[in-house]
């Protein structure tokens, strides 16, 4: 009988050869996506934007005795295509209403004329979404389910640097405004073997709202950030929340023989990973590889 080399589970490794991932998720469009999105295509830092269809073109400049002091304006539909081109536009409710508070059919117009409305604007399929005010219940998430979404995010982080084993309960890694933003960011990037085991370290999801940087005069620390990750970023895979989840999706697709040294990809995506010390394989769609 042939020697066994590992008791451990194949280890993901995502695309390029690259053994982490970095990914941002911001909320409600509004006209400050236009300067974050400027300092994000600065340093290559690709990022999913969650939308409400219902609210594109819509005038929030302040009131003078009103609690929000920066402009909260929506972008115009006819701005979509270009301003979020090589990002994720992903659903956010076609007017923001609470997923648990509106009833189950109402809930199911919010979330399905909102996916038309975003694929009609942005000629892209939309399959990504984020709960608006961070409210889900079983019930929600498998209306989305239905409604061709194939992961939600919640806005509870982790602080941890882990894939989420339920994507319709995918917690950020940190918030941007969270105190510990940068320490976290500069244990993710280091890979030297002192600041723990590499293979823990997979994914860092940052999530925020960009009027948030206009709110709290923060727009120099956002940046700080961004140039850290890239001045950084030796092994990390650059990708919308989407081309994660679709990755992993198709990683935890592999079939595996009884003995685990066969593996067949049945998906559409070519999947990488580590098996123990023994090397890094990769199969491609529809094959089968003996290892
Ligand atoms: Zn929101």
């Amino acid at each position: 009988m042939k020697p066994r080399t590992s008791g451990f589970a194949d280890d993901i490794i995502f695309p390029g050869g690259k053994t982490k991932a970095f990914t941002t998720s911001y909320d409600d469009g509004t006209i400050h996506d236009r300067r974050f999105i400027e300092i994000l295509n600065k340093y290559g830092i690709r990022g999913t934007f969650n939308l409400n269809s219902g609210f594109f073109g819509l005038d929030r400049t302040p009131k003078p005795d009103s609690f929000m002091k920066v402009d909260i304006s929506v972008i115009d539909e006819s701005e979509v295509p270009e301003l979020y081109k090589g990002h994720e536009i992903a659903g956010h409710g076609f007017t923001h209403a609470s997923p648990t508070g509106i009833g189950s059919a109402h809930f199911l117009y919010e979330t399905i004329e909102d996916r038309a409305n975003l694929e009609r604007i942005s000629g892209k399929m939309v399959r990504g979404y984020a709960y608006p005010f961070g409210i889900y219940s079983d019930e929600v998430k498998e209306i989305l389910r239905l409604a061709g979404y194939h992961y939600a995010r919640v806005v509870e982080t982790t602080g941890k640097f882990t894939i989420p084993e339920d994507f319709f309960e995918w917690k950020g890694t940190a918030h941007h405004n969270d105190e510990n933003v940068m320490e976290l960011l500069a244990d993710f990037c280091d890979n030297s073997p002192k600041r723990g085991f590499g293979f823990m370290k997979k994914l860092f999801y940052l999530w925020g709202h960009s009027y948030e940087f206009a709110f709290n005069d923060s727009w120099d620390r956002i940046e700080e950030l961004c140039r850290y990750v890239r001045e950084h970023d030796e092994g990390i895979w650059f990708a919308t929340n989407i081309e994660i989840a679709d990755y992993v999706n198709a990683f935890r697709s592999l079939e595996y023989s009884a003995d685990g040294d066969m593996i067949y990809n049945p998906t559409a995506i070519p999947v990488s990973f580590r098996r123990g010390f023994t090397g890094s394989y990769t199969v491609n769609p529809g094959e089968t590889i003996v290892l």
